[in-house]
């Protein structure tokens, strides 16, 4: 071993789903929405001003954060942004998690959150999910440095109330509780309406996948004013201009268009029960989603040999190896014709 590889901070990184090249893929492997950012969005991004595009964007991008205090019903200051959720998901353990006592999360639950524990030395504990892969609010009424809880959870889809999500916060003044609320548009409980309540609630949200705008990396905090100034300046102080000019446009474009929005939602979760419904009738254990997803186990084939019949067939679901978790797959709810081709496939292959 070199002298200098001593030095190296060693991490095994997340792996996210794959980004298939080849065309005529259905790609239900990465939750992505199948339908088209909302017009208003569509048409910030052809207007953008490319001769301005020499100077550095806004830092703080004040015009996004803007319109995302007014269209949450926020005051000033309780909005932060990053380039994605990850983003800001990654600053925030970062900020918030200083600790030298564990973080608590589910052991099944977003796979970034051991990566992020790892790679900033954070230590972690993980309470089991029961065995209906809910999460149990007394489980995190232990001596802990802080929580992060995905609300709906992924993989399993599966939502919490958002009473027993307070359960945990009042369990738990002392350290911060991060509800990462990626999913919550598609059906959950936003735990919005405590924010008031809880200083040490963030939730943290994402464009990535109601918003359809996956491409563009737009995730962001709401808080309290000292949880958001706090994760500001740790933001500043790593990059200054997290997004670009066309992202901020964008972004706060996407807002204004409800309609479209509401629209593009009820689609999906149109799509998704008729789903659910036709994989019960082929022999899959369907769980509740109130997500863009479906975790499903068939009753007799298994959940590896499944992934890769339907990768042979140009249909990527996700596919993850946790011991829990191995017969399962994830699969993302994409148009109504491509539902129809999953299940016209398993047809073929069951
Ligand atoms: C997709 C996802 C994210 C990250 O989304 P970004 O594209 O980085 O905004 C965060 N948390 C969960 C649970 C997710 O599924």
């Amino acid at each position: 071993m070199k002298k200098w590889e001593e030095n190296i901070r060693q991490v095994t990184p997340y792996v996210p789903g794959e980004q298939p090249q080849e065309e005529n893929i259905i790609k239900l492997n990465t939750n992505e929405n199948p339908y088209p950012p909302t017009r208003k969005a569509v048409e910030a991004y052809l207007t953008t001003d490319f001769t301005k595009l020499g100077l550095y964007p806004d830092p703080t991008a004040s015009e996004l954060v803007g319109a995302l205090e007014k269209y949450y019903g926020l005051e000033e200051g309780q909005v932060t942004v990053g380039a994605g959720s990850d983003d800001v998901l990654s600053l925030s353990f970062l900020t918030f998690f200083n600790s030298d006592k564990p973080i608590l999360f589910p052991d099944v639950t977003y796979s970034f959150y051991p990566v992020w524990a790892e790679v900033y030395r954070i230590p972690y504990e993980c309470p089991p999910l029961d065995k209906d892969f809910r999460i149990r609010p007394e489980d995190y009424k232990k001596e802990n440095g802080g929580i992060v809880i995905a609300n709906p959870n992924a993989p399993t889809s599966l939502g919490m109330a958002s009473s027993e999500i307070e359960e945990i916060l009042q369990a738990n003044p002392d350290v911060i509780v991060i509800v990462d609320e990626a999913y919550v548009d598609f059906g959950g409980e936003s735990m919005l309406p405590l924010l008031s309540r809880y200083e040490n609630l963030l939730i943290v949200r994402t464009y990535s996948k109601s918003r359809s705008l996956a491409g563009m990396r737009i995730g962001f905090a709401m808080g309290s004013k000292e949880l958001i100034q706090a994760l500001r300046n740790v933001q500043a102080s790593i990059n200054s201009y997290p997004l670009t000019r066309e992202t901020i446009r964008v972004g706060s474009a996407a807002l204004e268009d409800e309609e479209m929005f509401q629209k593009n939602l009820k689609r999906v979760l149109h799509t998704r029960e008729w789903a659910k419904k036709e994989l019960e009738q082929r022999g899959f254990l369907v769980l509740d989603s109130q997500t863009n997803f479906l975790f499903a186990r068939h009753e007799r084939v298994s959940g590896q040999r499944l992934f890769e019949k339907l990768r042979d067939r140009g249909i990527y679901v996700r596919h993850f190896n946790g011991e829990r978790i191995r017969e399962y797959l994830r699969i993302t709810v994409g148009t109504k014709e491509q539902m129809e081709r999953l299940v016209s496939t398993l047809d073929e292959l069951l």
